[in-house]
């Protein structure tokens, strides 16, 4: 008897401290909405010139609309490397785990030798229940996702998909489209297969493709996707506004179909692109890319005020090409003037690869000429002869082909000589990043906050029942385990494998990446999505399915 009621105490502490140690730092009072915005790849660097550059240019005040909400930063890694990248810095904050680059909220394989938090090794590859996920699975709320990128791309597929490779878009795009997401505004027309166009159909969902005017007059309550491009949208600044809409107008007509939802909303908006600009040390690129998204953050943020039942955090995933305000060669820089560091950069009405676009199809005698209509620049012989010899120039004589650097590169060198922004790199940098959020109860995560804290803030904002880790023990569970002791074999001979569980006359057909599952050929929905993993040749799927036979 003494010895239970021992047990009994030592669990009973035991799942306190594991509660506990899942809790955010300070109390959160659940809200309705939670909002993640996420300018991907932002330096603070790209945020002051941006708001210099709208004060230059007098296009929107003294303030930025993150401004008012600036509470912290953010240290975001990887879980083996101080400097992270789009896939596993976005899952951390989505699931609670840092992961390995290229990670899809998906534990990480165990690094010993260079691991920055403990990882076990056993749980290498298990899918972990995402922010997104749980508001849909434990609290039926509406959820949306609007990029400017593909929709298979690293940060939205951290919320509603699950795989070791980022790049695997034909096993993340299928989950993100049985996902049932409410809302999925973005690029990647070209990833739709006939398949998920199907699954489209199946449930009533929405399919707007390329066409801004039937988006524009979308208001409707059924779920809608709305995609733009082939692939990633235009950047902002060399968008076309009769074909492409903005991030902040997706937004607002994100916020517009999600809040027709009784118990609420996720939404995550993601500024996909100024990493984009940062990789190409696009100066320009970076700073009309974040004021975009500065857009959407006003519209987030007046959105947020007036409802009175809405959490928002904005924070970028990682740091990106060191992006400076003064340079080496700016000797005087305590003397530089507004107009030496602002008065370029703001005649550029093109990015590096808006103006290669255009360049890429014109004559090389109006080379100077449109140099100088869209950057206010005078070409020297040197650089047009550098643009000319450029290796995606059709027309150069193929013997000038001596820099073998596209031509988006050489425009960008020759804009960026110009002006007095630094750049250490064209890569991803470790520093901590910006942390902004609001709360109708000022129940803000101030100060600086781990990736895995921002995850606790997220999971106590939305008011989750079952902590993540629990979550995953009844949705991604290996199909060992529900079905052992049953009849299963895995059927490979189709594109996706397809797990075949036999009892009795019944047969349960479970195909991987999507969310129904067949009972004797009869389709059945799942509120989650089904894993396959070709590293384990195992099958995560709801242990609820075992029921089923
Ligand atoms: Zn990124």
């Amino acid at each position: 008897m003494k010895k239970l009621s021992v047990c009994l105490l030592l669990f009973f502490v035991f799942s306190i401290i594991t509660f506990a140690r899942q809790q955010y730092r300070r109390p959160v009072k659940p809200t309705k909405n939670v909002i993640v915005m996420i300018p991907d790849g932002t330096s603070i660097g790209v945020v002051s010139a941006a708001r210099w550059y709208q004060i230059y240019n007098n296009s929107g005040g003294e303030h930025l609309a993150i401004d008012p909400y600036m509470c912290g930063t953010v240290k975001t890694f990887s879980s083996n490397a101080p400097i992270g990248d789009s896939a596993p810095t976005t899952s951390c904050y989505m699931t609670g785990m840092p992961q390995r680059t290229g990670n899809v909220a998906i534990y990480p394989v165990a690094d010993p030798a260079n691991d920055l938090v403990p990882v076990d090794p056993d749980m290498a590859y298990q899918p972990l229940p995402t922010v997104l996920e749980a508001a849909k699975y434990q609290q039926n709320k509406a959820t949306g996702l609007v990029v400017t990128v593909e929709f298979p791309h690293a940060t939205p597929a951290d919320c509603a998909a699950h795989y070791y490779a980022r790049g695997k878009y034909e096993y993340i795009a299928p989950q993100m489209a049985y996902q049932n997401l409410d809302v999925m505004f973005g690029g990647g027309n070209s990833i739709l297969t006939d398949d998920i166009r199907q699954y489209f159909k199946n449930t009533g969902t929405v399919l707007i493709q390329d066409d801004v005017e039937a988006f524009r007059s979308f208001n409707g309550k059924e779920k809608v996707w709305a995609l733009f491009g082939e692939r990633e949208l235009p950047y902002d600044l060399d968008r076309d506004p009769e074909t492409v809409p903005s991030l902040q107008e997706m937004t607002q007509k994100a916020l517009d179909r999600l809040s027709q939802n009784e118990n609420g909303f996720f939404l995550m908006v993601e500024g996909s692109k100024v990493d984009w600009s940062a990789h190409g040390n696009d100066a320009i690129g970076c700073i009309s890319e974040y004021l975009a998204f500065d857009k959407a953050v006003a519209t987030v943020m007046d959105f947020a005020g007036k409802n009175g039942e809405t959490t928002v955090i904005v924070l970028p995933d990682h740091g990106n090409s060191g992006f400076t305000i003064g340079r080496r060669d700016l000797k005087s820089y305590d003397k530089a003037t507004f107009d030496d560091l602002f008065k370029n950069v703001s005649k550029f009405r093109k990015t590096g690869e808006g103006l290669e676009r255009i360049l890429l199809k014109s004559k090389p005698e109006r080379f100077k000429a449109i140099f100088k209509e869209y950057t206010d620049i005078d070409l020297t012989e040197d650089e047009l002869n550098q643009l000319l010899s450029s290796k995606n120039y059709k027309e150069a004589d193929y013997m000038k082909v001596s820099n073998s650097v596209n031509m988006a590169s050489v425009i960008i060198k020759i804009m960026n000589s110009r002006t007095y922004f630094g750049f250490t790199t064209g890569g991803h940098t470790g520093e901590e990043v910006f942390l902004a959020a609001y709360h109708p109860d000022g129940d803000i995560p101030v100060g600086m906050n781990t990736n895995v804290e921002i995850n606790r803030y997220l999971c106590a904002a939305l008011g989750l029942k079952t902590p993540l880790p629990e979550m995953a023990k009844e949705i991604f569970v290996k199909h060992t385990d529900v079905f052992s002791g049953m009849d299963y074999t895995i059927d490979r001979s189709t594109a996706f494998p397809v797990l075949k569980v036999k009892k009795g006359n019944a047969t349960l057909s479970i195909p991987a990446f999507k969310s129904v599952v067949y009972l004797n050929d009869q389709p059945v929905a799942l509120s989650s999505v089904v894993v396959y993993i070709d590293k384990n040749d195992t099958f995560y799927l709801p242990k609820s399915l075992a029921g089923k036979l």
